[in-house]
């Protein structure tokens, strides 16, 4: 497979006293692939990618899609020439339009009825047809929006925010959509998400970014399991994270700028009580127990130990109380 897309050392800049929104971003994407870029607000997601679809020009760098320079010193290959779609954070659906109308309005749309039939099969909205924006549901309005992007066949589709308008029960099944929809269109997709959970669930590959800077690129497992720094473990829910030497047995650690520790992340998950035949040479911990919080199909117990507070997530018939005392060890293979 060819790379379709291509960033090398992309940097922008909108305030010079400012560090720059985007800094020195370089990955590629594989044709067919869905890449998530994650980070948490102001990281640069946004920039990153109105770069890509031509709507900024980065101050230095390269973004070539298809093997096709998209930038060079002072000139930009506009948007519409770009052989890619956006599909922005509020859907930027015209108001006046309806679904139809806005959908046939994309580029290059004209003459492909058939495929926007069948696109309104998939995202389940062709009974909308007539109707106009304000008379649809948030979650609607995104399949219109991305309808309208896949209408006009782009080799690259890309996403802000897709499912962030969605209530959290409705997430869950339109991840499941939009990757069926890639899958049926041969959608090659580039989405960016605030969520760790969309891009763990859908992507292939993960940019995660934090202060315009790609600080980890890996497979879903491998930012989850594996992170980079603190900010991306953190960024992938609870963690504990721990000076190497009290688990020298956990399988990744990095080093922490901050503190020039080595740390390793261990997941709520990651603890158990010792059984009966011991657990080896496995590290344990010993405290009492300061919170307990049930959290439906398990509960969070927050333990402090003489050293440090560790955040372990039990199941629900595991009798908990605060000030109880309590010993975990590390389950290296949870
Ligand atoms: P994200 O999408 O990850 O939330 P953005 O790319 O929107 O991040 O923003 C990155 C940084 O650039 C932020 O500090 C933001 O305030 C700044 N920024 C974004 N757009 C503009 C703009 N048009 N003018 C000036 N600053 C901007
Ligand atoms: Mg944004």
């Amino acid at each position: 497979m060819n790379n379709l897309l291509e960033l090398s050392e992309v940097t922008k800049s909108y305030d010079t006293g400012l560090p720059p929104a985007v800094d020195q971003v370089s990955f590629s994407c594989l044709e067919g692939q869905i890449l998530a870029v994650i980070g948490s607000s102001g990281s640069g997601k946004t920039t990153l990618l109105r770069i890509i679809a031509g709507l900024e020009m980065p101050d230095l760098g390269r973004v070539t899609l298809k093997g096709e320079t998209m930038n060079s010193q002072n000139e930009c290959v506009p948007p519409e020439s770009r052989d890619c779609s956006l599909v922005f954070q509020d859907y930027a659906l015209f108001p006046n339009m309806t679904v139809q109308q806005n959908v046939a309005y994309g580029k290059a749309s004209k003459n492909n009825s058939e495929l926007i039939d069948r696109l309104f099969d998939l995202t389940k909205i062709g009974d909308l047809k007539n109707r106009y924006p304000h008379q649809i549901s948030g979650g609607e309005q995104q399949r219109v929006a991305l309808v309208r992007a896949l209408a006009t066949q782009p080799s690259l589709l890309l996403l802000d925010e897709p499912l962030s308008h969605l209530d959290p029960e409705l997430r869950n099944n339109v991840r499941c959509e939009l990757l069926n929809i890639f899958r049926v269109t041969n959608t090659t997709a580039l989405f960016v998400s605030h969520d760790t959970e969309d891009a763990l669930t859908m992507a292939d590959q993960v940019v995660v970014m934090q202060n315009g800077k790609a600080v980890q690129i890996g497979s879903p497992i491998d930012v989850y399991s594996n992170p980079s720094n603190s900010y991306a473990a953190m960024l992938f829910g609870k963690t504990n994270l721990l000076p190497r030497e009290l688990i020298p047995c956990a399988p990744y650690s990095f080093l922490d700028e901050d503190s020039g520790k080595e740390l390793v992340s261990i997941r709520p998950h990651q603890w158990m009580v010792p059984t009966s035949k011991g657990n080896g040479n496995m590290p344990s911990f010993t405290g009492a127990i300061r919170s307990v919080n049930p959290k439906g199909a398990y509960q969070e117990i927050v333990m402090e130990t003489e050293t440090t507070l560790l955040t372990i997530h039990f199941p629900r018939v595991f009798s908990a109380a605060i000030g109880d005392p309590l010993t975990v060890v590390f389950n290296k293979d949870s």
